[in-house]
């Protein structure tokens, strides 16, 4: 055979189609830890590389014995490529469901018979019922007749090919454009070959010459392209259906009448009466269903987007969820409903409410601290002087506390400081702030109080401590404390200057013998004598 006919160029065809998937299956064997389809890719190269160096045989081949040994070896990668091109599809576009090798194995079942069929078609005849030489050729080349399982064979191939293209038509839309191009490639390294063997079927070929091996130096051209172009294969889209399954945020899906067109796996979790039922349901008749929840609004107008937070209690226990209702929009910019995200911020808001709680509440007493009692003083100031309303603050300091610390240790002195919290607590009105402001000195705020009348709060305060003494080891501890009160007053005077005024009468009342209350710039309305309770 010289090398200048037709049928030796289309063998150097053939061979680099060959050369060419062998290149591809080595860039796939060192790159297979980057993407899992990258594997799959590398077996139907490397089976696309024994079919087509094989089929370069056979057409080089002088006899019928050497033609029928090339076609075996052809078959031991062609009835397998279609599949492991399907697979590679199915994972390109995230369908699992033949992502253990396991499953997988069932679909080479067929492949691996037709394989067999071929090794042994000697003594069945089911796969070629007849082998012969073409009459009339200058190069030897075969006829066949096709026998039962050659149609088997013929229709597995072609229907898994069917499958895949399938498959990407179904995903096409719902890919971002960006993998478009790849999975343009992916259709056409499919489509190709099958149109290439239907139309060698229909014998359509020039020379009747099968055309697929051609073919596939083609589509090993086009994967070379892009997979430096376009990065296929190695930037796979994970299929949107993954993503959205294994998001640990609850996300749900409406329309426009709030009905449940979609939700996902983490949904369910925070929400368990999102059953397959509840699809087409209104989301409020879901969610009133779901658990005791603080009023969480969908009823709001579909067409804005807002987020809030929100309390859910569950089995006893408190989650917290940031919710998140965004458009959701058709490709043509129209409103089709909305989109909402439940990310559970349990843990965050607790965090936030303990470190709340730790930078505004004293940990010994649990009342406010000096900080936070401030800031609240202050509101409530400038609230009183906007309704033009009065205000009263009143400082009060246990009396000769160092005595008892000194005297019953320093527990002693603490438990102190807890009693008069609780007997202030029983005596204040509610609306009251309460606050540590020194070590044994506490601040009260009065709203809408004036300084007669907190004066009076006072006095029972006063009163209520003395008469409630502290049982410590069986011994009864009369505390006493002495008072300084003081009232807002206009033009504003500044929280610190009232508050040191306040002081000032507080002092006065030390002086004055302890146990007593004194008003700014009055005289004491209650001077009792002092006497060392201690
Ligand atoms: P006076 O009647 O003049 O107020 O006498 P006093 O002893 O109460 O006055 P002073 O302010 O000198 O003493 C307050 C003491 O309170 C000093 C400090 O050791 C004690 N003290 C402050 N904070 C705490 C606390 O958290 N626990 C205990 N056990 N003692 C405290
Ligand atoms: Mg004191
Ligand atoms: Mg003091």
């Amino acid at each position: 055979m010289t090398m200048n006919t037709p049928i030796s160029q289309y063998i150097i065809i053939v061979i680099i189609s060959g050369v060419l998937n062998v290149l591809l299956a080595i860039y796939a064997y060192y790159n297979k830890s980057k993407f899992a389809g990258l594997k799959l890719f590398m077996w139907s190269t490397l089976l696309s590389a024994v079919y087509t160096f094989a089929f370069a045989f056979e057409l080089a081949s002088d006899s019928l014995g050497e033609i029928l040994f090339w076609i075996k070896i052809e078959y031991l990668g062609m009835p397998f490529i279609s599949i492991f091109s399907l697979l590679l599809i199915m994972h390109y576009v995230g369908i699992e469901r033949f992502n253990t090798p396991k499953k997988a194995w069932g679909l080479f079942v067929i492949p691996a018979i037709t394989l067999l069929m071929v090794l042994t078609n000697d003594f069945h005849h089911l796969f070629y019922k007849e082998v012969f030489l073409r009459p009339n050729v200058d190069t030897p080349m075969v006829e066949v007749v096709p026998g039962l399982w050659y149609y088997v064979h013929g229709s597995y191939t072609s229907g898994s090919m069917y499958v895949s293209l399938f498959i990407l038509g179904r995903y096409w839309r719902k890919k971002k454009t960006i993998y478009r191009k790849q999975m343009i490639t992916l259709a056409i390294g499919v489509a190709l070959p099958m149109l290439g063997a239907l139309s060698y079927t229909l014998g359509l070929t020039p020379m009747g010459m099968d055309p697929v091996p051609v073919i596939m130096c083609v589509t090993s051209i086009l994967y070379v392209t892009a997979i430096f172009s376009t990065a296929l294969l190695t930037v796979a889209p994970i299929a949107r259906e993954h993503i959205f399954e294994s998001m640990r945020d609850g996300v749900l899906v409406l329309n426009l009448e709030n009905q449940i067109m979609d939700f996902n796996g983490a949904a369910t979790q925070i929400i368990p009466a999102l059953t397959p039922l509840a699809i087409g349901q209104k989301l409020d008749h879901i969610w009133k269903r779901g658990a005791e929840s603080e009023a969480f609004s969908f009823d709001v107008d579909p067409t804005t987007e807002h987020e809030q937070e929100f309390k859910w209690i569950r089995g006893g226990e408190t989650f917290y969820y940031r919710i998140r209702a965004s458009k959701l929009l058709k490709p043509n910019g129209q409103l089709a409903g909305r989109t909402i995200v439940m990310i559970d911020v349990t843990e965050h808001t607790l965090l936030q409410n303990k470190l709340r709680h730790l930078a505004e509440i004293d940990g010994l007493t649990a009342i406010y601290n000096r900080t936070f009692f401030m800031e609240k003083s202050r509101q409530l100031l400038l609230s009183a002087h906007q309704r033009q309303q009065p205000c009263s603050f009143i400082l009060f300091d246990i009396d000769h506390f160092k005595l008892i610390n000194d005297r019953y240790g320093h527990s002693v002195g603490d438990f102190a400081l807890q009693h008069v919290v609780s007997i202030c607590q029983q005596t204040l009105p509610a609306s009251a702030l309460f606050g540590r402001y020194g070590g044994e000195e506490f601040a009260i705020g009065l709203p809408n109080t004036k300084l007669e009348q907190a004066g009076q709060i006072a006095e029972n305060l006063r009163a209520a401590i003395e008469s409630n003494p502290l049982y410590s080891s069986a011994k009864a501890l009369t505390i006493t404390a002495s008072f300084g009160v003081n009232q807002a007053r206009a033009p504003v005077v500044p929280l610190e200057t009232l508050l040191s005024e306040a002081d000032v009468a507080l002092y006065r009342s030390k002086h004055n013998g302890r146990n007593c209350v004194h008003l700014h710039e009055q005289d004491s309305i209650h001077a009792i004598e002092a006497k060392k309770p201690y």
